[in-house]
């Protein structure tokens, strides 16, 4: 096995590069973004394809839905690429792979999880024709989370941690990060339009996913839960058979959103619904691989200083070094114990697909 010094990047021009020298060799192509990096640096979404172009099942790997995560997902998709026994499984059991690298490069670049249009790519697939889904506990919750002055007050935290105890924990957690739609600088916003991000992405599919038969998915996150531990989020909709699917090919061990054995809340909006639309003759299961970094309330004091900061529109102020630094450290952490944990995980939940599809057919 070729394995690369650390397949992990400081900069997402620096994961760039590690990314397109490990796909070298493999059908490549790359998708540029319109506008340009922190280091005017191209930004795309590149995309690394290996096996037969009529392969009857699909795994794909893909990173960077949220920009900053890509610390994470970008490293391991590195190593997999390297990965000469995890390629030889994949070729021999007749699995395509379709690595997706930086769904959402602007905010890669610029160490925020949104994209170049402000929006959480994970809660921008909603239907547009329709009403976008209401949030009454986030607009109750907007002003506290994002006072007008850094940091927020005491009275601020005091009503945040209110609203926990009057309506619970859980719900607190839903109402923050489940996604809204009626506050453009505010967290987890999923926007009124496709984003560039969302429309290049199905331009993926339909290329690459709509002739397989099987189609598997493994988005990876970093942020949420346990550091060091790959949650195995289940990413698919609850018809069809899916969640049977899902364990079929990723084990037990599964969590889910919607029955409260998963650490995230029900979300609006996720990417995953592209898979439906674009690629209706596959049938799909999905997981999102979420690896914990910190706690959660450090996670989120990061990300709100990161959306104060963007609404004052001044990015060259004395905060933004530090914020960058502090968002980098919510969703990455650098020691390799966690870098190795990422790699070990990301391997076995492809490996576990790649078997678990060839065994489906
Ligand atoms: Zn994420």
């Amino acid at each position: 096995m070729r394995t690369p010094p650390d397949p992990f990047a400081h900069k997402y021009a620096e994961a760039r590069v590690k990314f397109l020298a490990a796909a070298h060799g493999t059908q490549l192509e790359s998708h540029p973004e319109p506008l340009r990096g922190l280091e005017l640096e191209t930004l795309a979404m590149d995309v690394a394809r290996i096996g037969a172009d009529d392969a009857d099942a699909l795994l794909i790997v893909s990173s960077g839905c949220h920009g900053v995560e890509g610390y994470c997902g970008s490293g391991a998709q590195v190593a997999m690429l390297h990965d000469d026994a995890l390629r030889d499984k994949a070729r021999l059991a007749g699995v395509a792979l379709l690595f997706v690298h930086a769904l959402n490069p602007w905010g890669f670049s610029f160490g925020r999880r949104v994209t170049h249009e402000g929006v959480d790519l994970n809660r921008n697939f909603i239907d547009f024709r329709r009403p976008p889904p209401g949030n009454p506990g986030y607009d109750q919750l907007a002003a506290a989370l994002l006072p007008e002055d850094w940091p927020p007050t005491l009275n601020d935290e005091r009503q945040i941690m209110a609203w926990g105890g009057s309506h619970g924990m859980p719900a607190l957690q839903a109402a923050i990060s489940g996604g809204q739609y009626r506050h453009p600088d505010g967290l987890f916003y999923g926007g009124l339009s496709p984003t560039w991000s969302q429309q290049t992405l199905r331009m993926v599919l339909r290329q690459h996913a709509s002739r397989c038969r099987l189609l598997g998915w493994i988005d990876l996150h970093s942020g949420l839960g346990e550091s060091g531990v790959g949650e195995r989020i289940f990413a698919a909709r609850d018809e069809d058979g899916a969640k049977h699917r899902a364990k079929a090919w990723w084990g037990n061990r599964i969590t889910f959103t919607d029955d409260g054995s998963s650490t995230s809340s029900d979300l609006h909006g996720n990417l995953w619904h592209a898979a439906y639309d674009e690629c209706p003759q596959a049938a799909y299961a999905g997981i999102t691989l979420e690896f914990g970094t910190q706690p959660a309330e450090a996670v989120l004091r990061a990300l709100r200083h990161d959306h104060w900061l963007a609404r004052r529109r001044q990015p060259n102020d004395e905060h933004a070094e530090f914020a960058r630094a502090a968002m980098r450290q919510a969703f990455f952490t650098d020691t390799p114990d966690w870098k190795q944990a990422v790699i070990a995980q990301s391997r076995a939940a492809a490996a576990q697909a790649i078997d678990g599809m060839a065994a489906w057919r």
